[in-house]
């Protein structure tokens, strides 16, 4: 145990002087425009304020909504959401999904061929975006991290899954444990781009279940780069439920506000309604 320790100890202590020693060599500069920055921030000031982040002490499922300050867990709703009865017990982003952010994720889901990888400038900023979404959760830290998963025949043309490098991140930053496979994608579904609120719940109605005989810990945040209507995160936090969490809490980097949050129970009446500025939701990927 001591000497694993020591091992760690020096290998951290390595990585720091070979980080310093990057950082003489490549001062850490801003992702939008290369000015000089601190090493824990991946933009400058004025870059940040770009940003259209989210109001706090709103509904902590659509974030649209002001409520009183939470007292325990993070779950106080509006009363649309109350009346939803949504198995996720919150759903918390930092930004909206518009401006500069929308297009840091776009860089960061879908990097130029070019660059043989991801491209590390928007990595950096969505990064910083989902923890500062994770900080948002009033309570206890979870008993474990997932993403919401890609089907095997999209992550094989895609080669990464984003959600699942933001889990990573997330549950690394925290101390966390991380199981990239625990939640099962049945299905390559269709995109959602240009769905409307029923056809989008109906598209990944039954598409996740954990893996067989797994039991889920009491506390699971799912994790996803962007959520519209909430269908997609509703049903993993309805397959994680059945497999024995009883709090399901969905962490993403943006959200498009005044959208057709759904309640997506299989078996449920398929109550919804439509965005509170009567807009159709942004476009997300095929998965
Ligand atoms: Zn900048
Ligand atoms: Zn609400």
């Amino acid at each position: 145990m001591s000497v694993r320790w020591r091992m760690q100890g020096s290998r951290q202590w390595l990585t720091g002087l070979w980080a310093g020693a990057l950082d003489l060599a490549l001062p850490p500069a801003c992702a939008g425009c290369m000015a000089p920055v601190h090493a824990s921030h991946a933009l400058c000031e004025p870059c940040d304020r770009r940003l259209p982040r989210l109001a706090v002490q709103t509904c902590a499922l659509c974030q649209a909504v002001p409520v009183p300050p939470a007292e325990d867990a993070g779950a106080e709703l509006c009363a649309h959401c109350d009346f939803l009865r949504s198995p996720l017990t919150a759903c918390l982003a930092a930004a909206s999904f518009s401006g500069d952010v929308a297009s840091w994720i776009h860089r960061f889901k879908y990097p130029r061929s070019g660059l043989g990888g991801l491209d590390p400038a928007p990595r950096s900023v969505v990064d910083a975006l989902v923890m500062e979404a994770a900080d948002r959760v009033v309570g206890p830290l979870p008993d474990l991290v997932v993403p919401v998963p890609l089907h095997p025949s999209r992550l094989r043309a895609r080669g990464f899954n984003p959600a699942g490098l933001l889990a990573r991140a997330v549950a690394r930053e925290n101390g966390l444990r991380f199981d990239p496979v625990a939640l099962r994608r049945l299905r390559a579904t269709e995109s959602q781009t240009g769905l409307d609120r029923d056809a989008r719940r109906n598209n990944v109605r039954g598409a996740f279940r954990t893996q067989r005989r797994w039991r889920a810990p009491s506390c699971v945040w799912v994790l996803d780069d962007v959520v519209t209507t909430g269908s997609t995160l509703s049903e993993c936090a309805h397959a994680l439920r059945r497999a024995g969490a009883t709090t399901v809490i969905g962490i993403c980097a943006a959200r498009t506000l005044g959208t057709d949050w759904v309640r997506s129970d299989p078996g449920g009446t398929g109550l919804g309604r439509t965005g509170l500025d009567g807009s159709r939701s942004e476009s997300e990927p095929a998965r």
